[in-house]
């Protein structure tokens, strides 16, 4: 049975070995996430090295997601055993390195100069919640609303406060030059605010990359927020979505997140660009053979919103079960799309508007069901063509011939996508012609069956799509 929706995980000491992440590709995973928030560069090198090496094994594309940390804030050094702090107590952070020994360090210079009194921080996952009472210097005094254990480097949420900080920090930019240099294939920014720290990180990316390969894409974590508010613009500027629902759970009502999960998906795929579901999908199984309830619904709910990709976190790369949970959401995936809840109907032409692409690609879903095809093939340069298709959400395949490996590994966050690499043809017929021997060898097709063919004329040429028709498999 073909899986429309992608499942991406992230990769952590659970599972980094050949044999563990040979056997998640076996049980469906699509694309791979190194948390530049974990790690050394020596773990990060030697899991990409070892994702390489798997994908050639199992003969399936593999995209490499780099994940930035972007402006995490937390608490600096503090006892290993924490600090306890109590309801109503008055509390002083400080942002300077000299912060005085009652003081609660917090590790982002600055800081002070985007909050004022009466609004929220949230601490380690919101377990502590402050109010801010007073700024003074690079001090921020607070008092205590949910007292709690203060442990050192957890993270802080500012819900009600518009941080006017930069998305790429220090730690990033090295970060990127390590990414390009390793050839990551997408790279996710944390902590979005806007279109420009996207376009900021596009720069970046040029800068280390050396025009030879195809562009990195970036992927823009709606987590804050200021992001959600410019949420148009973002898609915009960016390759990719990911709905990161671990700090929007924070910076939003944890009530508002499934809403927003919706309006982020459909903001996303009505400009043709692949949207990304994170974190807590299959919580539980991070110690447990079997997901709770709660969990496979919020997962089949996901397929039902029509994400491209779903991406587990810590459930793959510290859980106890990295390959089962692969194996769990891979049939809930299957059976939710089997089901007529998960029809769709066309969706609304691409946010540009209806242009000869945008119709063929339209027409290639329409065409294929009437005819009843086994699948859609389209040749595609930059992933672009693919990416269109797959907005139409058609229910059968569709097959993406390209002739560069990364665009190929790129589509593997896009939904109902199949990507294969290909030499360059030089007419349509030698395309066609080479793309069935492919799709027979894979037992995709058999003689007699219908394909659709998307391509564009001339051959070789990026964005000139304008060529859709029926074949008969020979
Ligand atoms: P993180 O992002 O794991 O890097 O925090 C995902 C999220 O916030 O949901
Ligand atoms: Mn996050």
């Amino acid at each position: 049975m073909f899986r429309h929706t992608k499942i991406g995980a992230t990769i952590g000491p659970s599972c980094d070995t050949v044999e563990i992440l040979t056997a998640m590709v076996e049980a469906g995973l699509d694309f791979a996430r190194l948390n530049f928030s974990h790690g050394t560069y020596e773990t990060h090198a030697a899991a990409i090295k070892t994702l390489r090496a798997v994908e050639e094994k199992a003969g399936r594309y593999l995209a490499v997601m780099q994940d930035l940390t972007g402006p995490r804030i937390r608490l600096g050094d503090l006892p290993e055993a924490g600090l306890a702090v109590k309801d109503q107590d008055l509390i002083t952070f400080n942002t300077s390195p000299k912060f005085a020994a009652s003081e609660i360090p917090v590790n982002f210079a600055g800081l002070e100069q985007s909050l004022n009194p009466g609004e929220r921080i949230l601490i380690d996952d919101g377990r502590v919640e402050v109010t801010i009472e007073k700024i003074s210097g690079t001090n921020i005094i607070a008092k205590v609303i949910q007292g709690g254990q203060l442990l050192p480097h957890k993270g802080l949420n500012f819900p009600d406060s518009v941080l006017n900080i930069p998305a790429l920090q220090e730690k990033d930019l090295a970060d990127v030059a390590f990414g390009v240099k390793h050839g990551v294939d997408t790279i996710a920014l944390s902590f979005v605010k806007d279109a420009g720290d996207i376009l900021a990180l596009r720069e970046l990316i040029n800068k280390y990359s050396d025009g030879k390969e195809r562009p990195i894409q970036v992927i823009a974590k709606i987590e804050r927020h200021e992001a959600v508010r410019n949420i148009d613009s973002i898609v915009a500027a960016a390759d990719g979505i990911m709905v990161a629902r671990g700090d929007l759970g924070l910076e939003l009502l944890e009530a508002e997140v499934p809403l927003i999960q919706k309006k982020i998906i459909d903001v996303a795929k009505s400009a043709g660009k692949p949207v990304i579901v994170a974190t807590q999908l299959l919580d539980s199984m991070q110690h447990s053979r079997r997901p709770s309830r709660a969990e496979v619904s919020d997962v089949a709910n996901a397929v039902i919103d029509h994400a491209d990709a779903l991406l587990l976190t810590n459930e793959t790369a510290a859980g106890d079960f990295p390959i089962e949970t692969i194996k769990t959401m891979a049939e809930i995936i299957l059976l939710t799309e089997a089901s007529e809840y998960d029809d769709t109907p066309l969706p609304k032409a691409l946010a540009g508007g209806v242009t000869v692409d945008v119709a063929i690609t339209e027409l290639s879903r329409v065409l294929a069901e009437e005819v009843h095809a086994k699948c859609i093939l389209a040749g595609s340069l930059t992933g672009e063509t693919g990416r269109r298709i797959s907005h139409t959400r058609p229910t059968i395949p569709v097959m993406v011939a390209t002739e560069d490996k990364r665009t190929a590994r790129q589509l593997n966050l896009s939904w109902g996508v199949a990507p294969f690499v290909m030499l360059p043809c030089k007419s349509i017929e030698e395309f066609v012609n080479n793309a069935a021997d492919y799709l027979k060898q894979k037992q995709i097709v058999v003689p007699g069956d219908r394909i659709i063919i998307v391509a564009g004329e001339p051959v070789g040429q990026a964005g000139n799509v304008n060529l859709v028709e029926v074949r008969e498999i020979k």
